[in-house]
């Protein structure tokens, strides 16, 4: 049986000036939010019990009205080259994923925004499940603080024993959905990465990636000073409204003057443009050049990312030589750029291959008959 939803609120979700009306509210001085967020994010607790600075009758207090409570995991899935996913439960029957990726110099964690997505890039597995919902604030701190909670206590795997980080340095919200259409959630859970009572992470080391919700990219330079990444994917418009029909709306011109608007705003270094490499789509040196032209004297650095296959899909990687080419063409012409490495393909845990899925049918269409529905599987 599931449990009913808690009355509790969830401190995960709460950034400092919320969390400090939450103390106020139940009696106790707004500085204790402080020594509570020390607890939950510095030392990775969730009962109140165990915070033992606090006094008895607030933890009674907040035990009855609080609660510290992440998503359940549902499972747990371990690459030979050391990158894990985690699928983690949104509801009865839906889930959604986050993927950690060591490396010697730094632990990324890619977390995830929505249940789905409503953007339908063609090229992405989790457009093809369509848009489920999005996730709460403290749905999204929470796979910060599951996955630092989840490596502290892991084996020392072959992660470790190749000199890996086995710590979240760094978190990109690359996973499935567009967080600038969470907007609402995303942007407090920003603040809580960055807080330094909260996890403390340097702006530098959080990256939120989007496809091109230009007015939430304004909207955004007034809230955070994240790093931006942009999903470019095409040096024109006929080909970028294709892959990205979010383009159809805010063409690339509008597009980049807001990615240069925002750097302005946060004295940004550079924004990150993605481009996945599609054989014989996106991947000529006549479009390399194009897209240099576009970002010649910008602060942007590309990122060429081998395109990850998934059921169904009627695009291939370009190769590894088209790849290359493609980088020297940007670089030529005084573009930064780089190549991803893939991540974790043997785990489906590579970008654009994270799909959720739903759990159980059974349970999904036993609950609608409850209700006396019929759904069909
Ligand atoms: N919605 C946001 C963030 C999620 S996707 C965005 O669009 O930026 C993170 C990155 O993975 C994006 O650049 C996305 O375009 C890319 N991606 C999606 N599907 C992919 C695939 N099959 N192979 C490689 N990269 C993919």
């Amino acid at each position: 049986m599931e449990s009913l939803p808690s009355e509790r609120s969830n401190l995960l979700g709460l950034e400092r000036p919320a969390l400090e009306a939450f103390v106020a509210g139940i009696g106790s001085k707004p500085f204790r939010a402080r020594q509570l967020m020390n607890w939950i994010y510095k030392r990775g607790t969730a009962s109140f019990a165990d915070m033992t600075d606090l006094a008895k009758e607030f933890r009674v207090l907040l035990e009855a009205r609080a609660e510290v409570r992440a998503p359940a995991i549902v499972s747990v899935h371990a690459s030979s080259d050391g990158t894990r996913k985690w699928l983690l439960r949104a509801d009865a029957a839906q889930a959604f994923e986050m993927v950690f990726i060591p490396e010697p110099d730094r632990g990324t964690l890619c977390i995830s925004s929505q249940v789905g997505c409503a953007l339908d890039c063609s090229f992405c597995a989790t457009a093809q499940q369509g848009f489920n919902r999005n996730l709460s604030a403290a749905e999204i701190v929470g796979q910060v603080w599951l996955a630092a909670r989840e490596l502290e206590g892991a084996e020392p795997a072959a992660a470790s024993s190749s000199g890996d980080s086995r710590r979240v340095t760094n978190v990109v919200l690359m996973g499935m959905g567009e967080p600038l259409a969470n907007f609402r959630n995303v942007v407090p859970a920003l603040r809580i990465l960055t807080d330094d009572f909260g996890f403390d992470l340097s702006r530098r080391r959080v990256t939120l990636s989007t496809s091109g919700l230009v007015p939430q990219i304004y909207k955004l330079a007034e809230e955070t000073n994240v790093a931006l990444a942009v999903s470019l994917h095409a040096p024109d418009d006929a080909l970028r409204s294709e892959l990205v029909p979010i383009n159809r709306i805010h063409p690339i011109a509008e597009l980049l003057e807001a990615c240069w608007f925002y750097l302005d705003e946060q004295n940004g270094r550079s924004v990150t443009f993605e481009y996945v490499m599609l054989e014989g789509v996106n991947d000529s040196p006549a479009q390399a050049l194009a897209l240099a032209r576009l970002l010649r004297g910008h602060p942007a650095k590309v990122n060429l990312i081998p395109f990850n296959p998934f059921p169904g899909t009627r695009y291939r990687r370009s190769s590894a030589d088209a790849i290359r080419r493609f980088r020297d063409e940007l670089l030529q012409r005084g573009v930064l750029a780089t190549i991803r490495r893939t991540r974790g393909e043997d785990i489906d845990a590579a970008c654009g291959q994270l799909a959720g899925r739903v759990i159980d049918r059974t349970t999904a269409r036993l609950g609608s008959k409850t209700f006396g529905l019929v759904v069909s599987p």
